[in-house]
């Protein structure tokens, strides 16, 4: 009895051990997959963040000289120069010039005198990387060539939407050259995006024409009837880039953010009693806002505002 006993346990131990470590293998197995799983989303991950934060980097640096523009454009001096401080004409040292880090760690004043730099430098950096890292995430693809030419457009007309806001907001004055410059970038960019040259396959270049055309003579109809008291002429120009850029089928939604959020400040102006209803509220920076919201967010949420838009 007792050798068939012990047989049998041996018989169980011997099953049971084969059930067990064909399970660890297969365990195993699924762990490696699963790790190796892991480790790819980890690289594409990464190498995804590495993206966005290049591009939120090249933001900085071009934001940082996106100031330089917004301020040498007025005084009709040369882009090229060193910067220097306006208060004591020192020049700013490079370890002085690092975008957004050196206003933090000098706390936004000069190093010589003290004076106080505006708060139009870290602020233009920030919202330009930003803006680049948005186009980093959710329009440049590293391994699809065709995304790359949208990526340089949308890169430079950000720049020069960016300058013209800056610039309204200082200078209350809509700069002519960066508006030209706009118009011949986006231009460009229609012309290189065809595709084909039979008429009926120009849809964006089509949808873009008419959006200019239909936001143009809106505004200037809103120029023309109000005398100039509602919005200036270079707002009627700087209209008809945001429909160039947007198309017809994203005007709606761009002038509904644009007047929206002029007329949301513009209460909260009122509210705190820095504006009163005959004061002049610079328009340029709200018209920018609604474009690039107009570009972003349907790429953002696309189950939600793509499907508005279409
Ligand atoms: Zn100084």
């Amino acid at each position: 009895m007792v050798p068939i006993l012990h047989l049998l346990v041996l018989c169980f131990l011997q099953v049971a051990s084969q059930i067990v470590s064909r399970r660890r293998v297969l365990h195993l197995k699924k762990k490696q997959s699963r790790k190796r799983l892991f480790f790819c989303g980890i690289i594409n991950d990464m190498s995804v963040s590495f993206i966005v934060f290049y591009f939120f980097v090249c933001g900085l640096i071009i934001g940082s000289f996106l100031n330089v523009v917004v301020y040498r454009l007025r005084e009709q001096e040369t882009l090229l120069g060193r910067s220097f401080c306006r208060s004591c004409q020192h020049q700013i040292r490079w370890y002085d010039n690092i975008p957004l880090i050196s206003f933090l760690i000098l706390g936004g004043k000069c190093r010589d005198c003290r004076a106080a730099f505006s708060w139009q430098y870290p602020i233009l950096e920030l919202v330009t990387a930003l803006c680049f890292a948005f186009i980093g995430q959710y329009f440049f693809q590293w391994d699809r060539p065709e995304t790359w030419l949208e990526t340089g457009f949308l890169v430079g007309i950000t720049s020069l939407l960016l300058v013209i806001a800056a610039y309204d907001l200082i200078h209350m004055e809509i700069p002519i050259t960066i508006l030209m410059i706009g118009f011949g970038w986006t231009v460009l960019f229609l012309l290189l995006d065809m595709q084909d040259f039979r008429f009926f396959l120009w849809d964006r270049q089509v949808q873009a024409l008419l959006g200019a055309l239909v936001v143009g003579a809106l505004f200037f109809a809103l120029v023309f009837i109000s005398h100039e008291t509602w919005m200036g002429w270079g707002d009627v120009w700087l209209g008809a880039l945001a429909g160039l850029i947007v198309g017809l089928s994203g005007a709606l939604f761009m002038m509904t953010l644009s007047f929206g959020s002029g007329a949301l400040v513009g209460i909260l102006l009122m509210i705190l009693n820095k504006k009163n209803m005959k004061s002049q509220i610079p328009f340029a920076p709200y018209l920018v806002l609604g474009t690039l919201l107009t570009l972003f967010l349907p790429h953002m949420f696309p189950e939600y505002i793509a499907r508005m838009l279409l």
